[in-house]
């Protein structure tokens, strides 16, 4: 009998922030196929006896292809496994999530998605930065700084406009182009800019600059992936939010 796969978001980092089914799913799973971004705690609560299988995408390290992921999810769920592709945050956003059920529904192979914990969602509540406020931002934009073809070409003209908060995800070595675009666009310089590393876990660090500065600020701190930009007048906020590891 053919078994099921689980595509499941492992939130940002905090196992606590992992959602109980997928809990449930991962202290279950006869096979777990892990990305670089899930954490060293979560990859814990993987049974003994469960096979686990690293496939991520850090770019020195070996890893599979993603059509060679995409066929391993129906080769082990058609040996009758239970298999959880656990994926950072939430499998649907910047997750290639879409591109791995194609395939399960082309081999008619059962499966479930369950949602996680995004990085913005995440790292936004860590920093103490509110994505939406009604006196600063009245919608906020997911964005990635990195395309596929390795260049950013992002809608610069619409991200320019007032009362909105853009996260971008994937921005740091992308981060030169972003902020002189922002700029040229039209952007003040002076709009307020968070970048936020290691968002969630103990070793998170957030620093605040403006859109002009900001580079030289993660130059000099050494910011390095994973690390989500968060930019608008919300920033201002996390002077006053800020909770994590302060009390
Ligand atoms: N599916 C994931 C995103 C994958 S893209 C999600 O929903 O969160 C990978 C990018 O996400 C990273 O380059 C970084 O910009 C962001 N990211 C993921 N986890 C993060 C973390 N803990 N802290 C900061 N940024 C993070």
């Amino acid at each position: 009998m053919t078994g099921k796969v689980y595509l499941v978001g492992a939130g940002p980092g905090d196992p606590e922030l992992l959602t109980m089914k997928a809990h449930r799913l991962i202290t279950s799973a006869d096979v777990v196929l892990y990305d670089r971004l899930v954490g060293a705690e979560i990859i814990a609560l993987i049974p003994e006896a469960a096979e686990k299988m690293y496939v991520g995408k850090a770019k020195s390290m070996h890893s599979l292809p993603q059509e060679e992921i995409n066929s391993l999810l129906a080769v082990k769920a058609k040996e009758g496994k239970m298999v959880v592709r656990l994926k950072g945050g939430d499998p649907f956003i910047f997750g290639r999530g879409g591109e791995e059920l194609e395939e399960l529904v082309q081999e008619s192979v059962p499966f479930e998605v369950v949602p996680g914990i995004t990085a913005a969602a995440g790292c936004a509540a860590y920093a103490g930065i509110p994505l939406t406020h009604r006196d600063y931002a009245q919608s906020v934009r997911f964005l990635t700084g990195h395309l596929k073809d390795g260049s950013t070409e992002l809608p610069w003209d619409e991200l320019v406009h007032p009362a909105q908060t853009l996260v971008i995800y994937m921005g740091l070595t992308g981060l030169e182009e972003i902020s002189q675009s922002l700029i040229r666009f039209g952007m003040v310089p002076s709009m307020p800019v968070a970048v936020v590393e290691k968002g969630t876990t103990s070793e998170q660090r957030v620093f605040t600059s403006t859109i002009r500065d900001i580079l030289a600020v993660t130059k000099k701190n050494d910011v390095k992936s994973p690390a989500l930009l968060i930019i608008g007048d919300v920033v201002t906020l996390q002077n006053k939010l800020e909770w994590h590891g302060k009390y």
